[in-house]
């Protein structure tokens, strides 16, 4: 394994110093705020634990707060007056900024998630300034139909039918840690290219991205209360906001588990609800694939990218029989050469996981495979005993049933499956609660289409994995949620359709 011992010198971020220094505050109505009651609570790099930041422990009142900014901002002032092509140079202009403060932001990135910088600047932030640009376009292109109706005239009365599409209204949006900016983007973008206002919760471990972003969104010219990030826990900022009447739809990345509780709480005022949820994504090796070597190399990246902290990661591995020890012997030897470190140093392939409590969760998954009779082939252990590091791991010998096949681990670990033929394969790939995504490797191009129609999955990857564009909708099948996404699928959940019938 090679590691970066994380007893080195940390790395201290040059151009987000700055940003790290100044106190940090919810963004409500256009002003930075500190939370109602006065708390705060601490922000830690996961690559030491140590503290870099205090933010608003903020609750039900600070929610309150922000909504019926939010809600004004809805009704009166510049916002609803914008004309569509106005609004959608305004939503250019937020991606243009995050492109210019992209190391600053590639930086916090790093530091409070732990991802490596290098990711954080190829990946995150250009993928989220290019959210802004892409929902940039659909601003001015939010259309209805003209529709012939056969309703009965009265007389010789004709009608004229049409729809438009108008804004859902006050948006509540609770983001994940796994890719803090990326996520504020895809949840931001469509809710303001469709005209809405929005209160967004960023997730405990990572909400400091979402903070410089609300900077960036005032400078670019953001009308006061149009945006509103507030920080805080899930159990009181996040359940206050899915819960309040004063929301017409609460939009949501993060557990199946808390997606449950988020459609429990929505149900008060009825109001809609997307979740992206968690996935368990089977990723299928052909022994027909023409390039091996690449396979065996996407199926790692598959499940290591990101430290396996994807919902769409491909955590469950199943190659063909006759090329199983070749696979899984290419995927461990991959594992082993991964460099781990602090998300800052430039050398780091692999930062820590996010938290002590995913560390936990991780650590107890890697327990209960070997419990049950899982074989370790790479990895299985923490790395050192300061920050959150776990070595990229390899299990085999699993069945269905146990917890590490079934359950979302979140973290680098895959389990890694032989299988004979196609028709037995497919039943045990769907055998998930999730439908997130799948990965199909093969040189048949027949079977790469039946595969992909089989697969009960949002999003197929045949010959790639982890394939993500603004304009590719990504959601999941059964428990991975509700909704789709980024391309213009996403508008339809930000948007109400009302039909207008003319008597002419
Ligand atoms: P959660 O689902 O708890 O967190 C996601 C977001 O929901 C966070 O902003 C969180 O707030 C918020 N939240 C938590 N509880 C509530 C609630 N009762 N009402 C409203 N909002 C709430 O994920 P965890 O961080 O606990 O991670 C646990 C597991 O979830 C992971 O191991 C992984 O399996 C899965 N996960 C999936 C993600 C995905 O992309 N699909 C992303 C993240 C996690 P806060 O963090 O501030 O408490």
């Amino acid at each position: 394994m090679a590691t970066i011992t994380t007893s080195e010198p940390a790395v201290s971020p040059t151009k987000a110093a700055q940003f790290l220094k100044a106190p940090k505050k919810n963004l409500i109505d256009g002003k930075w705020l500190e939370s109602a009651s006065g708390e705060r609570f601490s922000v830690y790099d996961p690559s030491t634990g140590a503290t870099i930041a205090h933010v608003p422990d903020s609750g039900a009142e600070d929610i309150d707060h922000a909504v019926k900014a939010a809600r004004r901002a809805f009704e009166s002032g510049p916002w609803p007056k914008l004309s569509p092509s106005d609004r959608g140079r305004l939503i250019w202009k937020i991606g243009d900024l995050i492109l210019e403060n992209l190391e600053e932001l590639a930086e916090i990135e790093s530091l409070d998630n732990g991802k490596p910088v290098a990711v954080a600047r190829v990946a995150d932030i250009p993928l989220a300034a290019d959210l802004f640009h892409y929902m940039a376009g659909w601003a001015t292109k939010i259309e209805g139909n003209t529709i012939p109706i056969s309703a009965l005239p009265a007389g010789d009365a004709k009608f004229l039918a049409y729809t438009v599409r108008e804004p859902v209204g006050v948006i509540g949006q609770i983001i994940p840690w796994n890719f803090p900016l990326l996520m504020a983007a895809w949840k931001l973008g469509p809710a303001l290219a469709t005209g809405n206002t929005v209160i967004l919760k960023p997730a405990e471990q990572t909400p400091l991205s979402a903070l410089r972003l609300g900077e960036l969104l005032l400078e670019a010219g953001v009308p006061v209360g149009v945006v509103n990030v507030v920080t805080g826990f899930g159990e009181t900022a996040g359940a206050a906001l899915a819960a309040h009447h004063g929301v017409d739809k609460i939009a949501f990345t993060g557990s199946t588990e808390v997606g449950k509780l988020i459609v429990q709480s929505a149900a008060g005022n009825l109001k809609k609800v997307s979740l992206e949820l968690g996935g368990k994504s089977p990723n299928v090796v052909f022994r027909d694939v023409s390039n091996l070597d690449a396979a065996i190399q996407g199926a790692a990246n598959a499940i290591f990218f990101n430290h396996g902290q994807c919902c769409c990661a491909g955590s469950r591995l199943f190659a063909e029989k006759e090329i199983y020890d070749e696979v899984v012997a290419g995927v461990s030897d991959f594992a082993k050469k991964i460099k781990l470190g602090p998300g800052l140093h430039p050398e780091t392939e692999m930062g820590p996981l996010v938290s002590q409590e995913q560390l936990d969760r991780v650590s107890g998954f890697l327990n209960s495979g070997v419990q049950e009779g899982a074989r370790t082939m790479t990895g299985g252990q923490r790395v050192g005993d300061r920050g959150y590091f776990v070595q990229p791991t390899v299990l085999t010998n699993t069945n269905p049933e146990m917890r590490v096949v079934r359950e979302e681990i979140f973290g680098p670990v895959v389990v890694a499956e032989p299988f004979d033929k196609v028709e037995e394969l497919i039943p045990i790939a769907n055998q998930s609660e999730y439908g997130l995504a799948a990965g199909v490797w093969t040189n048949d191009i027949a079977k790469a289409h039946r595969a992909a129609h089989q697969l009960r999955a949002g999003t197929i990857w045949i010959n790639c994995y982890n394939v993500f564009d603004a304009a590719l909708p990504f959601g999941g099948f059964k428990q991975s949620g509700w909704g789709r996404e980024m391309g213009h699928d996403v508008l339809e959940l930000y948007t109400e359709t009302k039909a207008v019938v003319v008597a002419l």
